[in-house]
């Protein structure tokens, strides 16, 4: 047979054979091509979610994962208040310091407040955590009523100090008083004192108590009894929320619960010496607190972060 015919005549045939298939197998192509046009929004969707979750590094999952964990909370806190709304306080911490042992502290700025609280947290449990915050700038009778406290109730306040890394770099930059020039500075200094031991200090708690009651200013009069933190992950309980300033004097006079002597001084809120003053009689409690900034910038942060 000649070389050409030989080369020619298999070639013919395999090419006859791929139409052959071809055209078997065209309806499969017709359907998947269909299906690729009916899904081509679906497929370029998808697309984009990679595209998004790559570059995102997985921020909108835990964002979804938060929110959804914000609502729970929410609702475990309405429930809380429901059930505790109407409770006295006694009732409240009694229920709070036994569901959560070893999980629930009271941050105490030795105020009048705190001190009703810790009162009646160690005629439950003296083992329970209370801690306070030394900024370095307490006043001496503050100091004082430290130790004041720990032999009256026989317990060891725990003590949180800011980091001293911290403390050199910002004095050193702004000056020792740096919180009289601007606001910024002021949260500077509060940020740095109060905000980062507190975030230590709570650190393992589930439950945080406070001292936080709701006549004491503009910026508290929407608060609740029980309420979530969300910039701490922590259920903040409020047991004085309702009580008066009379009502707390008359509970420190009755109970002889130690004080800081400084409010018989014309101190009724006590924090840091350089941003506290006396204040006259029928002022705003609160008014004697970084007296120089309008009343609602009168937080140091621990309790509004948002
Ligand atoms: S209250 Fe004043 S001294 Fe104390 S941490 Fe805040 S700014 Fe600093």
């Amino acid at each position: 047979m000649p070389i050409h015919i030989s080369i020619f005549v298999p070639l013919r045939k395999f090419a006859k054979m791929s139409v052959r298939t071809w055209q078997n197998d065209a309806y499969k192509y017709v359907i998947l091509s269909v299906l690729i046009k009916k899904m081509q929004h679906f497929i370029f969707f998808i697309g984009i979610l990679c595209m998004v979750f790559r570059k995102d590094n997985g921020k909108i999952f835990s964002t979804l994962q938060s929110k959804k964990m914000l609502k729970k909370m929410e609702e475990i806190v309405k429930q809380l208040n429901n059930t505790f709304s109407n409770k006295s306080t006694e009732e409240v911490l009694k229920y709070f310091l036994k569901e959560y042992k070893g999980e629930i502290g009271l941050s105490s700025s030795l105020s009048y407040e705190d001190q009703v609280l810790t009162h009646i947290i160690c005629s439950i449990d003296k083992t329970a955590k209370i801690f306070t915050l030394d900024t370095g700038r307490f006043f001496p009778e503050t100091y004082s009523l430290i130790d004041n406290t720990n032999m009256r109730y026989g317990i060891h306040l725990q003590v949180y100090f800011p980091d001293f890394k911290r403390i050199e770099e910002m004095v050193n930059e702004h000056g020792v008083n740096l919180f009289y020039e601007s606001i910024e500075k002021r949260h500077l200094c509060c940020q740095i004192r109060k905000i980062e031991p507190l975030k230590r200090a709570l650190k393992g708690l589930k439950v945080w108590i406070t001292g936080l009651r709701r006549s004491q200013s503009v910026t508290r009069k929407n608060m609740k009894l029980v309420e979530y933190d969300k910039d701490d992950n922590i259920i903040k309980l409020n047991p004085l929320i309702n009580w008066s300033e009379d009502d707390v004097k008359l509970f420190v006079k009755k109970n002889n619960v130690p004080y800081n002597r400084l409010h018989d001084k014309g101190f009724p809120s006590i924090g840091c010496q350089p941003c506290t003053r006396a204040v006259k009689e029928g002022e705003d409690i609160r008014s004697g607190r970084w007296w120089w900034e309008d009343p609602e910038h009168r937080e140091c942060g621990l309790h509004q972060r948002n």
